[in-house]
């Protein structure tokens, strides 16, 4: 499909994406002043249908995340949810998607602030495949650039302005041949990846870096967290992980809207494990592709159907 073509939400209405701009001097552009979301649909061919993934919470953790930058959602969660699911239909979608929110601060003048600045919000859907091409796993590395601290920007709260810094660690792994980089936080405990959530798995235990660590509280986290419970029973902790124990990990694996649950085969050029992906991230990575294409009964309340209940004529 064609990005120009394609129907936006914007400015309280559906728009053709290419009737959608904004203006050069949009404060959330130069300032970073803005928040967002990325959800995920999947559509299961053999029912037709495309199944939103978890699209209340990422809608809940938006409002938190406007909040925090004095800015208000022009709709509640119900409601938003409801505009995704048509702006999928009216998009005619028969593949997997990615929608992606955002409001942002949208004052054209001069002068940073975040008070009584008038917002603007915008929900957009591309197709959307896999973000990495990971069968063989990621090789990470820790990023000499340190993860922000809440104390400078909250990273429980998705800005688009903090982006930059997992844009910094991210680029600096890629050019220096990996795939991924591991944030470090500023007092050198691990936090999370550039857009993932990161989990480690020792003995029978899953270790994951816990919500004062600078992190950004993961919908996906909360999905594998409660697979490793109820589908395959392990205890999963939530703790402070140093560096040096992603060295001796028996499994790492990260997790996130766009990348799903993906294993990590090497940390700064050592092997997880032997490598190769291990039971644990293989059972959770296979759960979770179950619950999100709709094969898992139990889970069925993650989704939301675009087309099941569609209020438009789709053809
Ligand atoms: N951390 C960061 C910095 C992210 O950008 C993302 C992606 N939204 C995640 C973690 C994973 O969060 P989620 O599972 O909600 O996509």
């Amino acid at each position: 499909m064609n990005l120009s073509d394609s129907i936006v939400y914007a400015q309280g209405k559906f728009a053709k994406y290419d009737d959608a701009r904004i203006g050069l001097l949009t404060h959330g552009l130069h300032y970073g002043t803005g928040c967002f979301e990325g959800i995920r649909g999947y559509w299961a061919a053999s029912e037709r249908e495309l199944y939103l993934v978890h699209v209340r919470a990422h809608f809940e953790r938006l409002a938190v995340s406007a909040k925090t930058l004095l800015m208000k959602l022009p709709h509640d969660t119900d409601e938003l949810a409801e505009l995704t699911v048509e702006l999928c239909a009216r998009n005619h979608f028969e593949e997997n998607v990615y929608v992606r929110p955002v409001i942002f601060k949208a004052a054209e003048d001069i002068g940073v602030r975040l008070a009584g600045v008038p917002d603007a919000f915008a929900l957009i859907a591309v197709p959307f495949n896999r973000y990495y091409d990971a069968d063989a796993g990621l090789r990470v590395c820790v990023s000499s650039w340190r993860r922000i601290d809440d104390a400078s920007i909250p990273a429980r709260a998705k800005i688009t302005g903090s982006y930059v810094n997992s844009a910094l660690a991210k680029s600096e792994a890629q050019m220096n041949g990996f795939d991924e980089a591991i944030l470090l936080s500023a007092d050198g405990h691990v936090a999370e990846g550039s857009a993932e959530n990161l989990f480690l798995v020792k003995g029978n235990v899953i270790y994951t870096t816990d919500p004062s660590q600078n992190i950004l509280e993961g919908v996906t986290r909360n999905c594998a967290m409660t697979l490793a419970r109820e589908r395959l029973g392990l205890t999963v902790v939530e703790r402070m992980i140093d560096r040096s124990e992603l060295y001796g990990a028996d499994e790492i694996f990260v997790t996130g809207t766009a990348v799903g649950v993906t294993h990590v085969s090497s940390v700064d050029h050592r092997d997880v494990g032997d490598g190769a992906r291990g039971p644990v991230a293989r059972a959770i990575a296979e759960a979770y592709e179950q619950a999100v294409y709709g094969r898992d009964a139990a889970y069925r309340n993650w989704l939301t159907p675009t087309y099941a209940d569609q209020k438009i004529a789709v053809g």
